[in-house]
């Protein structure tokens, strides 16, 4: 009897242990969220209920960005409202109540929590109802949290989709065809969650097109009244990593999440197109040959990165929760190695195809004990460090090149067509710090 061999299966990082820790964070709150959510629906206000500190983050951090009259304010809780001397619930309606008469165009205003409201336990949510209540059908109200407490900052991205998803109107059943005829269910439509720019969601859009899929919508919509139905029959294909939240509230309406890479690189967004295309009912194998030229393309653009790129080490600080994708991306399309990947939360089920395509043995961690984090980072000495803006001066004064997470969550990074920009992301700090050596 021959001897049985075992085959080493691989499986990536799947199974692989992760470094978890509970410590000091440094991290932005879910504020930070408004900064690109009010720039995709253009209907819609943000108004946080907070202190001055939330308005001089919010202002400092879109001030330079307004070119109109903004869709964002802070209603400022006072020391009467924080010793619990004013009735903060009708000092709340009467804001809502100017600001919906001086802006007729609002369609949708968000009341967004924070540390202070938190603290003080003032009720948005009942605030919301009623205030939707009194200015229905021209103005829905809804509510979410940003604070800061125990959370990262794409954090506000989830929690204000998933308040969201209750007031998406329902995507009509239709009658399931015979699993002999098709076996398929009955028209499949699929739904692309997570805000984009609007010039890659156009992309996406004509890619869909261009494979014969129609039944594609995009969530969040630029506007109110294009709020896509949800149901059975949705499949959702998640566009970021950090929305737990909202396809818990998509799946509660019936919405089925399609599991894939996200769109980051070539290889991503090949893989992430192909999943939406078979969830319509296309192959991969008829996918494969219409979005080659697209993947093409992307390779040969990222051909003149991997040169500079291959054999850099990168570190990431937890902050984004992009950290996954983007270690898949740098390491396997542009050969970086991977000294640690730390990701606020790891949600396993979201990023189960990712960690496969993780080098196996790469180094994860989950959370933050940021002293720590920082001795393993000064011992390693990688090229590249990716975190948050509070450690990135630091940083760069003890001599390290580094990228500051949340450029990658406001720059158009996903799709073929971004696939060279994000490269460049990597590739500009390294070219700089190579500039001011000479
Ligand atoms: S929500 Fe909290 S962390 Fe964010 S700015 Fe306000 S006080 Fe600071």
């Amino acid at each position: 009897m021959s001897p049985v061999i075992p085959i080493q299966v691989e499986h990536g990082c799947q199974d692989a242990p992760v470094l978890r820790e509970r410590g000091q964070r440094e991290v932005f709150c879910g504020l930070t969220g408004i900064i690109w959510l009010h720039r995709k629906m253009q209907d819609a206000f943000f108004l946080v209920v907070g202190s001055r500190t939330c308005a001089h983050l919010i202002q400092s951090a879109a001030g330079v960005m307004i070119f109109a009259e903004p869709r964002f304010a802070t209603a400022i809780l006072d020391e009467r409202d924080l010793a619990g001397l004013a009735d903060a619930q009708d000092e709340l309606d009467r804001v809502v109540h100017r600001l919906l008469e001086r802006r007729p165009d609002i369609r949708l205003l968000f009341l967004v929590g924070s540390c202070p409201s938190e603290v003080i336990k003032l009720d948005l949510s009942r605030a919301a109802a009623r205030l939707s209540q009194r200015h229905a059908p021209q103005v829905r109200v809804l509510s979410y949290s940003g604070s800061g407490i125990e959370t990262s900052f794409t954090q506000g991205e989830d929690a204000c989709l998933a308040a969201l998803v209750p007031t998406l109107p329902d995507l009509p059943t239709l009658p399931t065809p015979p699993a002999s005829a098709t076996g398929q269910d009955a028209a499949p439509e699929l739904l692309i969650v997570g805000a984009l720019a609007d010039v890659v969601e156009d992309q996406f859009r004509r890619q869909f097109e261009a494979l014969g899929l129609t039944q594609v919508r995009f969530f969040p919509p630029r506007h109110t009244g294009a709020l896509p139905p949800v149901g059975p029959r949705t499949r959702f294909l998640l566009a970021q990593p950090f929305l737990g939240d909202t396809a818990r509230a998509l799946e509660a309406r019936g919405a089925r999440h399609i599991p894939a890479p996200f769109p980051l690189g070539a290889e991503g967004s090949a893989a992430w197109l192909t999943a939406g295309a078979a969830a319509l009912g296309l192959s991969a194998e008829r996918t494969a040959p219409l979005i080659a030229p697209w993947r093409q393309r992307a390779e040969r653009a990222l051909a003149v990165h991997r040169q500079r790129l291959a054999g850099q080490r990168i570190f990431f600080f937890p902050d984004s929760q992009l950290e996954i994708p983007l270690a898949r991306f740098l390491s396997r399309e542009l050969g970086l190695q991977l000294v640690e990947v730390g990701t606020p939360y790891l949600h396993r089920g979201h990023l189960a195809e990712e960690l496969a395509l993780l080098p196996s043995g790469t180094q994860l961690s989950e959370g933050q004990d940021v002293e720590r984090q920082l001795d393993r980072c000064r011992a390693a000495r990688p090229d590249l460090v990716v975190c948050g803006l509070g450690l990135a001066n630091p940083l760069e004064a003890e001599g390290f090149t580094t990228k500051w997470s949340i450029e990658l969550v406001f720059t158009p990074i996903h799709g073929f067509d971004q696939a060279a920009d994000l490269a460049a992301l990597f590739t500009r700090p390294l070219d700089r710090r190579q500039r001011l050596a000479a």
